[in-house]
């Protein structure tokens, strides 16, 4: 069965737990290794995320992309004829000649 309160640490790391449900937590942080653990990496991945610097790709895979592209069968696509609605003007033109 899933813990219940691993859901919650997000929320009670940004302060945005209500006092009982934060007091809760609190209770069960204090017999919980697991959710101790895992607030703990989520506090260190918070204090990593704005020193990181993301990373360039190995090599620009633009080129190759772009030789695929060339190189699919393309499949040319009919599209279907649209559907002609129904003409108001011509409906009413039938009716008056027919009370004619
Ligand atoms: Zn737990």
């Amino acid at each position: 069965m899933s813990d219940p309160f691993t859901g919650q640490l997000s929320a009670f790391l940004d302060g945005e737990l209500d006092h009982l449900a934060r007091a809760r937590l609190e209770t069960h942080l204090g017999e919980c290794l697991d959710c101790t653990r895992l607030l703990a990496d989520l506090r260190a991945i918070v204090a990593a995320a704005p020193h990181y610097q993301g990373r360039e790709p190995a090599r620009d895979l633009w080129q190759d992309i772009e030789r695929r592209l060339d190189e699919a069968d393309v499949v040319p696509i009919t599209p279907p004829r649209p559907r002609v609605p129904a003409s108001p003007r011509r409906d009413l033109g039938r009716v008056l000649s027919l009370e004619q």
